[in-house]
């Protein structure tokens, strides 16, 4: 519990005045699910959860929903190539490019990927001033320095990462990956960087087949289950905090869910919940501020993903709040 274990996620730093004021008991949301991205009839990947889950949380006196900024090519280009980023920016991505990230080229593709990356900058910013903050969008780590795939354009938590540490916010970041697909992009990206530790917990026989190398890579079977995600979510998450970093990003994907069409990782809704848990209670005693992102989720009622992310978010609301409640 905040307050009773550990120092309180409260850190005051200086941060870019155009952070909104917010109340102090509020946690801050990203939402840019109002930046549509048309995909066609019976496209598999389910774009209503966005909308959905901002509904969600939105009647929750908790959480202030926020509207990013887009990330601007200065933001992208730390992370990205200046040519890919010029090539998705024109519509100049060739037809298997295209292919590979899963999604038909437009304008509003190019926004929306944007937006999306500046809700992480923005949730990070705001983490490292209040101890947490959410994204109710991003988590594309399948996004690679010159491609994308899976459904990502642009590898939002890189970016931000390095935002932050342009600023000389932060020194040192921590990504725990537990989606169930492995964070191949965000490996990729990291690959022999000291300043961010990557921690990915996934499906060893699911997407993506090529897998990169994490600092660290926990592959699990198809079908584990509860209590060896779980030990896996503790044993991982736990050695990714335990150098100490100045900031950490939670991929919370809700695809481990039992009822989800890609996942196959058969986790219970309560053990995705306890997942949340374990993360948030590991950063409160490292004293390690986290934002959040969303990342994947395909349950067959789409229903059930916005609850397993809205579980994420309403969790991390009570933790601001009780960590605000003991800085008064
Ligand atoms: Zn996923």
């Amino acid at each position: 519990m905040p307050g009773t274990a550990g120092p309180p996620l409260r850190i005051r730093v200086s941060c870019p005045a155009a952070l909104p004021d917010v109340d102090s008991r509020a946690v801050l949301a990203w939402y840019c699910d109002q930046f549509v991205l048309p995909l066609p009839d019976h496209h598999r990947f389910p774009m209503e959860k966005y909308r959905l889950l901002r509904e969600r949380v939105a009647s929750d006196g908790r959480i202030q929903l926020e509207i990013p900024e887009a990330a601007t090519n200065h933001d992208l280009t730390r992370v990205h190539s200046a040519e890919y980023v010029a090539r998705v920016t024109s519509g100049g991505l060739a037809r298997d490019e295209i292919r590979r990230i899963g999604f038909p080229w437009s304008l509003e593709l190019v926004e929306r990927s944007r937006r999306s990356a500046g809700g992480t900058i923005h949730a990070a910013e705001r983490a490292h001033r209040d101890g947490i903050s959410v994204n109710l969008a991003g988590g594309t780590h399948h996004a690679f320095a010159d491609a994308g795939e899976g459904f990502c354009v642009f590898n939002d938590v890189a970016v931000a990462a390095r935002s932050l540490q342009s600023q000389g916010i932060v020194g040192r970041c921590a990504v725990l990956d537990l989606d169930v697909h492995q964070g191949n992009g965000t490996a990729a990206i990291f690959q022999g960087d000291d300043s961010v530790f990557t921690l990915s917990v996934h499906g060893a026989f699911n997407y993506p087949f090529r897998k990169e190398a994490s600092d660290l890579d926990i592959g699990l079977d198809d079908g584990a289950g509860d209590d060896v995600f779980l030990s896996a979510v503790r044993d991982g998450v736990a050695r990714a905090l335990g150098a100490g970093v100045d900031l950490a990003f939670y991929i919370a994907g809700a695809d481990p869910f039992e009822g989800d069409r890609l996942g196959r990782m058969s986790v219970s809704m309560n053990g995705l919940r306890e997942r949340d848990h374990i993360v948030f209670d590991a950063c409160e005693q490292a004293g390690t501020p986290v934002a959040v992102v969303m990342s994947g989720g395909y349950a067959e009622d789409v229903h059930d993903t916005v609850e397993i992310h809205a579980n994420t978010v309403f969790e991390a609301a009570r933790r601001a709040s009780s960590s605000a409640s003991t800085n008064l």
